[in-house]
């Protein structure tokens, strides 16, 4: 019979990959908690509109990129593409400003977006996103860009680019949008065919295009920079005064803009420079309309969304597989030493050392092979030898030094274990 497969642009996470998910996870939870963001989970489908009056019917997500179909009561729902509208959304269903005006969010989970699978680009994919509901002070703004940054550094990965941009309030944008327009509209001939359907529509994303062509018009077209408001260029200049003070580099790139219409003054990206096709690891911006779009009260708010599997792709080298070792591995051999090997196994687990009992009665060379295998930091040798004088063998992996210990001694050593198992993962595995 045919195999059924799995969707085109989806992907199973199989148990030795999950290994670097958990691990990712752990890892920004933390970071998260000590910045005191709460974590929120919002359903994967939602009614079409939501995303048709909070993302904007004219850009690329909307128009082509949607799951969207209507269910057995005729509803029209979408499988969510990103996860600021849910968590607005949720945000004002919930009435989650009665209970504190300021709300600092993360959420992390699926998304689906129709889009050309390639490396980096999947249909169903994760996405970790923080989001600071609230407040319209420039300290939010760069709150946020400091956590997404510190996630990064906290996976090791430092060669990144943060592009800026302010891309001011609609009233400012809806009069550069014209006035790009008109510019465009002299070199109609010259532009891409996708820029061509954009230039009424939405000209704005034009600026966004990777044809060579359109971004060579594109070098002496106006420039959003200069049509800001005074308002919003002082709030540019705070965040980036606000970037320097916390020693964070960034670049201003007066052509980003977001593939989403509910930004304002705010926008970035963070780019890896170890290039894997898919350089755009973390977008965001501020998002001062969305919740009185979407039928709140006037609340102003700024995020991100960090790809996880762009994400995985850099951080996979530096997270040298730290957590797929073990700490202890116990290698035995006759009768007497397996059933202290059981014991002593039972016990370095009832002391949170990750223990591995060898139980294939093979000779010792091949035990502490897979000892080496499976990445034990230590390894317990229990044979005839030990049985008699009642001791233990610790085989340290890395340097292969051997420490002989009594039995009974054991026990009383296991914070020394503990420590010397700690210090080894701190500097021989990451
Ligand atoms: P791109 O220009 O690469 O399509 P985007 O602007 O559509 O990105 P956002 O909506 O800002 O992306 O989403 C935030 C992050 O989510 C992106 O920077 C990227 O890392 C990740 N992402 C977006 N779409 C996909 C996808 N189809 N597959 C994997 N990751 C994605
Ligand atoms: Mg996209």
């Amino acid at each position: 019979m045919a195999k059924i497969q799995a969707i085109r642009g989806t992907k199973d996470i199989l148990p030795d990959e999950q290994l670097y998910w958990q691990f990712i996870d752990k890892k920004v939870a933390n970071l998260l908690k000590y910045a005191n963001y709460k974590e929120i989970k919002t359903p994967i489908f939602e009614n079409s509109d939501l995303y048709d009056r909070g993302i904007g019917e004219n850009t690329d997500i909307v128009n082509k990129e949607m799951y969207r179909f209507n269910d057995r009561s005729n509803r029209n729902i979408t499988l969510r593409p990103e996860g600021t509208a849910g968590v607005a959304r949720a945000f004002i269903e919930n009435r989650m400003d009665i209970q504190n005006k300021l709300q600092k969010l993360w959420y992390n989970g699926p998304m689906f977006r129709y889009e050309r699978p390639q490396s980096g680009r999947q249909r169903q994919f994760h996405q970790l996103g923080i989001e600071f509901i609230g407040s319209s002070d420039a300290r939010a703004d760069t709150e946020i860009i400091h956590l997404a940054m510190n996630i990064f550094k906290d996976l090791s990965i430092n060669e990144l680019q943060l592009d800026i941009n302010s891309i001011g309030k609609a009233k400012d944008r809806n009069h550069y949008q014209a006035k790009l327009q008109e510019y465009l509209e002299q070199y109609y001939d010259d532009l891409d065919a996708d820029s061509q359907n954009r230039l009424s529509s939405n000209p704005i994303r034009i600026l966004d295009t990777k044809n060579k062509h359109t971004q060579k018009v594109l070098s002496d077209a106006p420039q959003i920079s200069d049509f800001l408001s005074l308002e919003s260029k002082k709030h540019f200049n705070c965040v980036c005064d606000y970037l320097t003070l916390l020693n964070i580099p960034y670049k201003i790139n007066t052509q980003l803009v977001r593939g989403l219409d509910y930004y304002n003054d705010t926008a970035f990206e963070i780019k890896t420079l170890k290039s894997h096709g898919q350089d755009t690891v973390c977008g965001g911006g501020r998002y001062d309309n969305l919740i009185h779009q979407l039928g709140g009260n006037n609340t102003p708010a700024v995020g991100c969304a960090i790809g996880l599997e762009r994400l995985l792709l850099i951080a996979k080298e530096n997270i040298l597989l730290h957590n797929m070792s073990i700490d202890c591995y116990v290698a035995s051999q006759g009768t007497k030493a397996q059933e202290i090997g059981m014991i002593i196994t039972q016990f370095l687990r009832n002391q949170l050392i990750k223990t591995e009992l060898d139980i294939s009665s093979s000779n010792f060379g091949k035990q502490i092979k897979q000892a080496h295998k499976k990445r034990a930091i230590v390894c317990l040798i229990l044979g005839d030898n030990e049985v008699q004088q009642e001791t233990i063998t610790i085989k340290w992996m890395c340097t292969q030094e051997e420490e002989n210990i009594s039995i009974i001694q054991f026990r009383n050593k296991i914070s020394y274990l503990k420590k010397k198992i700690a210090f080894s993962k701190k500097f021989n595995s990451y």
